[in-house]
């Protein structure tokens, strides 16, 4: 292909919005442009990106035992009330209707769906197990559409759906696609882990992310530095440190002023105290009962672990307005002390004594307080993990936190749609039982954006040949002779009749301009063809990732660039 012809429109400056560096490179260098917030529209550039990340994610799939599908984006609500998602789903589902006022909505993900689809053809356990899977454009209405592809609203997914007979038979499916995800991000040349995630309600630790790790990533992770353990920060398991020993208080309660302080910071700083010797009173909301959770001050409460323990279908945090009606103050004042309702403590908090917390009224803190001043239900793990806690796996290990991008999920599901869909299978003794399932997603668009967080420089993007748009950049320096066009072109022929994928950049620009467009680009190899050169018969062969160029011949350049491209690309 001639840059000429081809439709490569680069900009110099990065569109205003853009918070990281996938995103500011994507506009930039021509791969998308924006069509809304968080809807945009890809390019030729990234078109082909986009392609061969799924045929990546295609091969994998297919070797796994999975077959390639294709649902419908607009989905009728009756399977959602069905579900009992079209109530729990929030406004993250766009909703709309048809000219006969039926209810509708655009994917978000597509359980219902499928299990619908399944229903309907399935029912004996000849018939399983079934991996069925697609790629498609999600609609999911977020809040906060931000960093270009990492958080679109429209964005591409595969999205595969295993069926079984037995938990036993979904763990296998399970463990099938556990090993193609691992495939499909080595293959992407990605640093990533594999971490245990949270499964909700179903429990258990069938549930895997595939994290590429980045700074700009949104999801903090742990890792083990010592054995292979990882897991999200709000599922990492924590063993209780301290607190068995007898406790022995030496104040006792005192009321203290403290106009002003809601804050941690703010409130040590006044009483001249350390954030350990302070406990933190968290409200939250387990369906609609409010519950106070105590946590050291330099830790965080979890919601997740909360939601866990008390068995709670939702659990958020309490707004000012409940936080106020709870402790009678207003938010950052709570204390555990007279507290009118469940009290849960986090094992950060066993061993403390003489403590501070907040008092329950604007303004007031108490001192010296013990946990014979109030009482706990439980204590429990309901914090999140930071950096250097104990490994809960092995004996030696300290976790150290990664933020990490999430492009990738896997989840057994068990029957929480087979059983509010009817989908049903007869086993061999002819009882019907419901299927088992799970799901299984890989965000297409974001991994196109997490690789380029892994892979750029100060001057654009460093592709990794399996998922560059081309493999092989090729450009005339200095003004454009009959004889350098004629010669660039075929070279050009040459490199397409060995199998290479090749731009020649055939502008008459100055070398200054190519140069910079083929490193925003970031096409894995750069062929520079001169007039010297071509007296010579040598063209300059360098890696986009390499500052040092090296000479080869021009008349097997393309049969050497090919092995160079095959090498790559295994
Ligand atoms: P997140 O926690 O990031 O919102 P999720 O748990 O909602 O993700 P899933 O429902 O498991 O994500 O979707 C499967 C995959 O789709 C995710 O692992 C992610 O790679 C991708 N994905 C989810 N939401 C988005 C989005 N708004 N933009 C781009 N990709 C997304
Ligand atoms: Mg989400």
């Amino acid at each position: 292909m001639l840059v000429s012809n081809l439709f490569i429109p680069t900009r110099r400056d990065d569109p205003a919005d853009a918070e990281v560096v996938s995103h500011k490179l994507l506009v930039r260098a021509g791969y998308m442009r924006m069509l809304a917030r968080g809807i945009y529209t890809f390019l030729p550039l990234g078109r082909r990106v986009i392609r061969k990340i799924e045929s990546i994610i295609r091969e994998e799939m297919d070797r796994a035992g999975a077959q390639e599908i294709l649902m419908p984006a607009v989905q009728p609500a009756e399977l959602w009330q069905e579900s009992g998602r079209w109530e729990f789903y929030g406004p993250e589902l766009l909703r709309f209707q048809d000219r006969k006022g039926s209810d509708f909505c655009f994917g978000p993900t597509h359980e219902e769906v499928i299990t619908d689809l399944v229903r309907g053809d399935v029912r004996s356990y000849k018939q399983l197990p079934i991996n069925l899977y697609q790629i498609q454009s999600k609609f999911r209405d977020e809040i906060r559409p931000r960093a270009g592809l990492m958080r679109g609203r429209e964005f591409v997914m595969k999205d595969a759906y295993s069926f079984d007979v037995s938990p036993e038979a979904a763990a296998v499916s399970y463990e099938k696609m556990r090993v193609a995800y691992v495939a499909i991000c080595e293959r992407m040349g990605f640093e990533f882990r594999a971490v245990e995630a949270d499964t909700g309600n179903i429990g258990g630790s069938l549930s895997h992310e595939f994290q590429v790790l980045a700074q700009s990533g949104e999801d903090l992770m742990v890792a083990c530095d010592h054995c292979g353990y990882a897991a999200n920060v709000e599922k990492a398991e924590l063993s209780p440190v301290g607190g068995d020993e007898e406790r022995v208080a030496r104040g006792t309660l005192t009321r203290v002023e403290t106009p002003g302080t809601r804050t941690v910071a703010e409130v040590t700083a006044f009483l001249g105290v350390r954030d350990t010797d302070l406990v933190k009173t968290i409200v939250f909301l387990a369906d609609n009962e409010p519950v106070a959770v105590l946590v050291r001050g330099d830790y965080e409460a979890n919601e997740i672990k909360v939601k866990a323990f008390t068995g709670a279908k939702e659990v958020v945090f309490a707004g000012e307005a409940t936080v106020h009606q709870v402790t009678g103050a207003p938010v950052g004042f709570a204390g555990p002390v007279g507290l009118g309702c469940r009290v849960l403590a986090d094992h950060s908090v066993a061993g403390l004594t003489d403590f501070v917390c907040g008092g329950n009224e604007k303004d007031l803190h108490l001192r010296d307080v013990n946990f014979t001043d109030f009482e706990v239900e439980a204590f429990a793990d309901l914090r999140k993990a930071v950096d250097g806690d104990a490994c809960p796996r092995c004996d030696e290990g300290k976790l150290r936190t990664y933020r990490g991008i999430e492009v990738g999920h896997i989840f057994y599901l068990g029957t929480k749609y087979s059983e509010a869909m009817g989908l049903t299978f007869q086993d061999e003794n002819s009882k019907v039982k419901p299927v088992e399932m799970g799901c299984y997603g890989i965000g297409v668009t974001r991994m196109m954006a997490a690789v380029i967080e892994q892979n750029h420089d100060d001057n654009g993007i460093c592709w990794p040949m399996p998922m560059a748009p081309y493999q092989v950049w090729l450009l005339t320096l200095g003004r454009m002779t009959d004889e350098l066009a004629a010669a660039g072109q075929k070279l050009h022929d040459d490199l397409v009749a060995a199998g290479v994928e090749v731009v020649f950049d055939d502008r008459n620009d100055k070398p200054g301009v190519k140069f910079k467009d083929a490193d925003l680009i970031g096409v894995p190899l750069r062929l520079t063809l001169g007039a010297r050169g071509l007296k010579e018969g040598k063209v300059e062969l360098k890696w986009r990732t390499d500052s040092e160029f090296t000479t080869i011949d021009l008349d097997t350049a393309a049969q050497h660039v090919a092995g160079l491209v095959r090498e790559a690309m295994a």
